[in-house]
């Protein structure tokens, strides 16, 4: 008789255990999707702000692109490149660590010290800027 009421109640005990392990296990399934939908939540907005940076970022871009070309425009249409040039456009005479190249601000192509020596007042400049020979006798004449 005391046997099977110690087993009665080991039982009753396990099935409480068991109850209550349940009762966690639903909390806490109740939980994760409380935290899943948190989380996806979450994550939209993430996008949302993603996609706003994206475009923001393009927008940027965009522009960056249109006041680098506008400058490029303002600046000079015919600038030669540094690696453009390997001799003086006026004298002909090769550029070498000696001879360095200058940019004439007028017409923007490269010449050595000797025939960029001369500098003028340019419309855009504060200073007198550096000019070809050639550029510098238009200048004088104009
Ligand atoms: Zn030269
Ligand atoms: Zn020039």
């Amino acid at each position: 008789m005391m046997r099977d009421r110690d087993k009665i109640s080991m039982l009753t005990q396990e099935v409480e255990s068991l109850k209550s392990i349940g009762q966690k296990y639903l909390a806490l399934q109740e939980e994760q999707h409380t935290l899943k939908t948190q989380y996806n939540e979450a994550q939209k907005t993430l996008e949302e702000v993603g996609a706003t940076l994206s475009e923001n970022k393009l927008q940027l871009a965009e522009l960056l692109e249109k006041e680098a070309k506008a400058q490029t425009v303002e600046e000079s249409p015919t600038w030669t490149h540094d690696k453009d040039a390997t001799a003086c456009t006026a004298c002909a005479k090769e550029f070498s660590i000696a001879r360095r190249k200058h940019h004439c601000r007028r017409c923007g192509h490269i010449f050595c010290a000797a025939c960029s020596d001369k500098t003028v007042a340019l419309a855009g400049n504060t200073k007198p800027v550096r000019v070809c020979d050639a550029c510098y006798a238009e200048v004088r004449l104009t």
